[in-house]
């Protein structure tokens, strides 16, 4: 159960509640700043007297789920702030740009491109999670502070990954939103530190992990105080190797229905063939996702990371377009481009 606590309690009479759990062998965890108490579960043979408690309890939502903070049990939909860009309810929110951020022409280039498509947030990997160390691991804080620049420049907001707890500082100091990678989606030490941060966060699912350990990962963060979480499906190991990943459509339709948390999907990853990304986005917008994470590139054949997946710009536009009769379809509104950009 959830027990959310009334505004101006104090700390006195919160502690008499935390010993009276503590007293009854009843696991819990206050999280201070969403001002409530989780009681993850209870054994059959107790029974909570929380009467005694009314006056400082607000509200108590009982729940099934391992995952009661993330749990469609606790609310129906939430929203997330993205700086001012609004993750959830009726909102289709687009966020793309390359893979990794190499150079600042090639993120001028494409922040300009998207502003003028009506994309709102910029992604791109300063610090990338490579599989070999050979491989272009990104252009670190110099990254960062060029895919900053460009994101003011042409109004645009700012995902990126944050690959350690080491970096979280640095990373949040450039960005409006924290990407979790797929490969870090169980990294505990990391979702705890991103459980205290006040950025928003993009958390995306493991290749290996079922829905409930990705809920989890999620608990993880909530249950540190940070309730601004998004949900990424970026594709899933299986036995066909035909794709890269296995873009798992179902998926979305499951958290909304496990889940008050938006959800979006990279079908970028989920495929890793620019020809497919196009069909994936809009079988994950018809599917009910809240947005779409596209790895888009000036020239794809020079990209240093991820290079078969990028689509270009006129393949963008493209999907745009077919995007925007499909979300016209499912009555979601239509972006317009963003105001007051700026041209160099
Ligand atoms: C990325 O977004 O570039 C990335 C590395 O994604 P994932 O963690 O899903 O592989
Ligand atoms: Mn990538």
């Amino acid at each position: 159960m959830v027990i959310d606590l009334n505004k101006n309690v104090s700390r006195s009479e919160i502690n008499t509640l935390l010993l009276y759990l503590k007293n009854e062998q009843v696991q819990h965890t206050y999280v201070e700043r969403l001002n409530l108490i989780v009681v993850p579960k209870i054994k059959q043979d107790t029974e909570l007297q929380l009467a005694t408690f009314n006056h400082i309890i607000q509200h108590i939502t009982p729940t099934t789920k391992s995952y009661p903070l993330a749990s469609k049990e606790r609310k129906a939909s939430s929203l997330v702030n993205v700086d001012g860009v609004i993750i959830g309810g009726n909102n289709f929110v687009m966020m793309a740009g390359p893979c990794s951020v190499e150079s600042e022409e090639q993120i001028y280039q494409t922040a300009a491109f998207l502003s003028k498509n009506g994309v709102q947030v910029i992604r791109g990997g300063a610090y990338k999670p490579r599989t070999s160390p050979y491989s272009f691991q990104g252009l670190g804080l110099k990254g960062l502070q060029i895919l900053s620049e460009a994101a003011k420049t042409y109004n645009l907001k700012v995902v990126t990954e944050v690959m350690d707890v080491s970096l979280l500082d640095e990373v949040s100091a450039y960005s409006d939103m924290l990407q979790v990678g797929s490969r870090n989606m169980q990294n505990f030490h990391l979702l705890k530190a991103l459980g205290n941060s006040s950025k928003p966060v993009l958390l995306k699912r493991g290749m290996y992990a079922k829905v409930n350990e990705w809920l989890l990962a999620a608990e993880y963060i909530l249950s540190g105080g940070n309730e601004q979480v998004v949900m990424c499906e970026r594709g899933i190991r299986s036995f066909d190797s035909e794709s890269r990943n296995v873009m798992d459509i179902g998926v979305i339709p499951i958290i909304k229905e496990l889940s008050h948390l938006p959800i979006i999907a990279d079908p970028s990853h989920g495929s890793g063939l620019a020809s497919r990304v196009t069909p994936l986005s809009l079988a994950s917008a018809a599917a009910g996702a809240d947005g779409l994470l596209i790895e888009v590139h000036p020239n794809p054949s020079t990209a240093l990371s991820d290079k078969q997946q990028a689509i270009d710009f006129k393949q963008f536009e493209d999907l745009n377009t077919q995007l925007s009769d499909l979300l016209k379809a499912i009555g979601k509104p239509h972006q317009e481009p963003m105001l007051n950009v700026q041209t160099l």
